[in-house]
Order: structure tokens, then sequence, then C-alpha cells
């Protein structure tokens, strides 16, 4: 028999975690964190661990691999819980950023994790598994092709078509035709907001702003590569100076694999702020923080001629600018999941001058209409989303609603 379980992820956004079994091999694909664990100061993995036998440290594993499609934590934060002799398939980008860069930040030390990377494809038993990569809001973000039983399941993780590797996706259905199952994310589907907006677009925006009096700091993910990108060419059809912390250095580094025209530290219009937290001083130990040496600035530049810079916002230096420049003289640009300003923050008692400007890492509905119409999967299977019922009004194909942990069969006995 060949089954199919989704541990979680049929009703919510995030926390995804989906079994693949048959007779000889059990695989489960993400291992996530919910999202309202991000809401949260303090919490502990074993409050979100799922029911799940044969996986976690101290049991006899049943499991012979995990695979994850992205380092996003809705879709790998609970793997500090699994059993080390259990390896987990990612890919190059997403091995350093979980290797690398993650250890940088405060409560993301896993240690013991059993990461091997995964070239293309790999066999786990009799059951072949093939990455693809797809655009997404983080580097590295891939879909997997599961071939078992001589049928073909496709798991989109977490994707969309409007971004600056928007190709990537469209090549994913371009290139797996008729799966029996698809297991597709729908984040978007209950947002009424339904016009693309794309990174070039976002680019506009931000020349827009840059070129008002106001002060720009931007609050966004360094790991979100599209954005950086988008913001820095901002700052160059402005002619600003876009200075950054040594993490987002870091960070672009370890990108600097993907492409030679991604932005470094030592091109035009970038300079440094040594913010000085935690992860300066991890960089500090391994002597990469004075690489940056030659591209630092201070607070005291920064604020004589505020007219030449856009600050990557971070806890310092957003601190040290508010208390040198007047509030009715900042814009605070928020390029991030506006969610994240639900919970307390240094931003508490800045809302009235924040401009929220940014895109979804998922896709809009109609892109993943075309996309279903493209690839046509014999049977769709909702996940990551809060509106699995309206799967059948949009999509033109045999729709299987699951439950949580719901034990779905795919195909009888061989
Ligand atoms: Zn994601």
């Amino acid at each position: 028999m060949t089954g199919l379980i989704i541990h979680r992820g049929t009703n919510e956004i995030g926390g995804s975690a989906v079994e693949i079994y048959n007779k000889e091999t059990k695989l489960l694909f993400d291992f996530g964190i919910p999202l309202d664990s991000a809401l949260r100061n303090y919490y502990s993995l074993e409050e979100y661990k799922l029911p799940i036998k044969g996986l976690y440290k101290n049991e006899e594993p049943e499991f012979s691999a995990v695979f994850l499609t992205h380092a996003h934590p809705d879709h790998f934060g609970l793997m500090g819980l699994l059993n080390p002799k259990i390896p987990i398939y990612v890919n190059k980008i997403t091995y350093d950023i979980l290797t690398k860069i993650n250890p940088l930040l405060p409560n993301r030390d896993d240690e013991d994790l059993n990461l091997k990377i995964i070239n293309d494809e790999v066999n786990i038993g009799n059951i072949n598994i093939k990455s693809y990569n797809v655009d997404h809001s983080i580097s590295g973000a891939c879909a997997h092709e599961i071939q078992i039983d001589n049928k073909v399941i496709v798991y989109s993780g977490d994707l969309r078509f409007h971004g600056r590797a928007f190709w990537q996706s469209s090549n994913l259905k371009r290139k797996v035709k008729n799966p029996d199952y698809l297991i597709m994310e729908g984040t978007t589907l209950g947002r009424s907001e339904q016009n693309i907006v794309k990174e070039t677009d976002l680019e506009e925006e931000f020349v827009k702003l840059f070129k008002s009096d106001k002060f720009p700091i931007v609050e966004f993910s360094a790991q979100n590569l599209d954005r950086f990108i988008t913001i820095y060419r901002a700052c160059l059809r402005t002619g600003k100076i876009f200075v950054i912390d040594p993490y987002t250095c870091y960070v672009l580094e370890v990108y600097s694999q993907i492409s030679k025209s991604i932005p470094q530290f030592n091109w035009n219009n970038i300079m440094v702020y040594f913010a000085n937290n935690g992860i300066s001083e991890k960089l500090a130990e391994t002597k990469k923080l004075y690489t940056y040496k030659s591209k630092k600035i201070s607070v005291e530049e920064i604020v004589d001629n505020p007219q030449k810079y856009v600050i990557k916002g971070n806890g310092i230096i957003d601190e040290k600018i508010f208390n040198r420049i007047h509030k009715d003289k900042i814009n605070i640009i928020f390029s991030m999941w506006k969610g994240y300003l639900d919970r307390p923050s240094r931003f508490d008692s800045y809302k009235d001058i924040i401009t929220i400007l940014h895109t979804s890492g998922h896709a809009y509905i109609n892109d993943l209409q075309k996309f279903v119409k493209e690839m046509k999967p014999k049977n769709l299977i909702p996940i990551h989303t809060e509106y699995k019922e309206k799967y059948r009004e949009l999509f033109n194909t045999n729709i299987i609603e699951l439950q949580d942990g719901q034990d779905f069969v795919l195909f009888p006995e061989r």
C-alpha cells in the first residue's frame, strides 16, 4: 500500500509535515513549526511535537529520510527534534543557509543535524525523489517530484511566479506533466488583494519613496535576496548609499554561489554599519567581521547627511537613529509580512510613520490556476492554506481535501 499523511498543514499556513510511505519506506517532507511561534517570545519545540512514531530522538527510527523544501522555519523549524540517524536532504543553498547563516541567529542553533545535499535527485529504497528549484521569498526553495510504485506525486513546497526567479517555477510546470497527485500550497486563497505585484513593481515604489525628503529605514529579511536586489537597484537609481549590517554582508557572500550578479558588500553604493549585536560578535570570532572594514560607516556620518543614505533596519541602528533624528523626518518602510507588526516590537511607538511595501512570497490565485492548468494533475491535494474548500471552485481537477493526521491511501496494493 502507498499512502499519504499530512500530519499538519491541511488547515493552516505553516508547520507543514507530509509523510509519504509504501511497504518498505517512510519519508517525511518538511517538518515546520507553526507560524504562531513567531508571535511568541519563548516556546520549546516539544510544544509543537506531532504524534509521529519513529521520527524523534531516543526512539527506533522508522523513517528513511526527511526532505526539506526550503529554509523557512514553518518548513524546517522542528528538525531539532529529529533522530540524528535520519538523514535530512536539502539542496546546496538551503544547506548553507541552515549551517552557515542560521547559527548566527538567536535560538537557531540546531545541533546534531544529519544534513545531506541532494543534487537534483536521490533514490531512497524504491522511491525516487527529484528536486526542482522554484521561485519563493528565500533562495534555494524547491519542489519535489516523488516517483513511488510507478506513480508520480508532486509536492509544491512554497512557490510563486512573480519574483525575480519566476522562470524556475515555470520550469517546474513545463518539466513535470500529469502527475497522479499534486500537493499544492494555497497561502493566498483567502486574501482579497489579488493584483499581482512583482518585485520589479516594488522597485518603482521604492524609487518614489527614496526621492521623498523622509529618511528611509527599510525593514526586510536579509535572506530575501529578491528584496535586497530590489532595494539596491532603487538606491542606484536615486543615487543613495545603501547602509547594511555585517549579517547582510555575510548572507550575500553565501548567496554569491548562485550567480556573479549578486551584489556584494564591496560593490558601489553600499556601506556597512557595524551593528553591535550577537551576530556581529559571532562574525568577529571567526574574523569574518573585519573583512567588511573597508566599507565601515558610523551613525554620526549617517545622521550628518541623512539625505545620502538608505538604511537596512535592525534593532541596534534603528534605536540610534530614532534617538538622533526626529520621528517626523523618518519613514520606516516595512518590507515583510505585516503580521509581524501584530506582536510587541520596537515599532510599537512608530506605527504612525510606517509604510508597508511588500509582495508575497506565495503565488496569487491566477498564477496557481495557470500552474494547475498546465501541469494537469489527476488529483489535487490542498496544503499550507486556511481555505482548502476553495480549491473546488478554483481548480478544474479532482480535489482531495484531507484532515491533519488522516491516513490516505494513494494507491492500493501493488
Ligand atoms: Zn516559505
